[in-house]
């Protein structure tokens, strides 16, 4: 006779993790301090010694409670909240040098000066006329002009584009 043990078993021993929010003055101390000592230098990097989601995205634990390590590494250094999700520049995938680190806001800015050395303004609409060049465009190593926000709703027609998670809401 097969005997059933219901979801109830499930359920024990389970561990409480809750994510926090990443904001000016809502990281405790404490978790800041363990967070400094998971960093270790590494030439001009500094690379996250803790947990990493899928071995590439850092992960803070501190207290049961899960902090995404490069937004935690960006309030740190900025004092501010980024936009968008925040992505190791340097290419180093657990480094969490401030000055390394890129939000929305830093890589359009990034992709505006590299269209200026191709003689293209990122400005106004887009072909589709749904999108601000200036937020959204971006030029490809060919010259050529292209709308992230086209290529976002092409790829994801029904729901928001995964670069819009994390993002704020001012
Ligand atoms: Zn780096
Ligand atoms: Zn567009």
């Amino acid at each position: 006779m097969l005997e059933r043990h219901p979801e109830r078993w499930h359920s024990v021993n389970r561990r409480i993790i809750r994510t926090a929010p990443v904001t000016p003055g809502a990281v405790p101390t404490a978790a800041v301090w363990t967070f400094r000592e998971r960093i270790e230098r590494a030439g001009e990097h500094r690379l996250w010694t803790g947990t990493a989601d899928k071995g590439t995205t850092p992960v803070h634990y501190h207290d049961n409670i899960r902090y995404p390590a490069r937004p935690l590494a960006w309030l740190l250094h900025h004092g501010t909240e980024p936009v968008g999700l925040v992505k190791a520049g340097c290419g180093v995938n657990l480094c969490v040098h401030g000055p390394h680190l890129t939000d929305d806001v830093t890589r359009q800015r990034e992709r505006i000066l590299y269209a200026l050395l191709h003689g293209v303004t990122l400005a106004g609409p887009c072909t589709a006329g749904l999108h601000d060049l200036a937020e959204y465009g971006y030029v490809r190593p060919t010259g050529k002009t292209e709308c992230r926000g086209c290529a976002n709703a092409r790829r994801n027609p029904t729901t928001h584009h995964e670069d819009q998670e994390g993002a704020l809401a001012a």
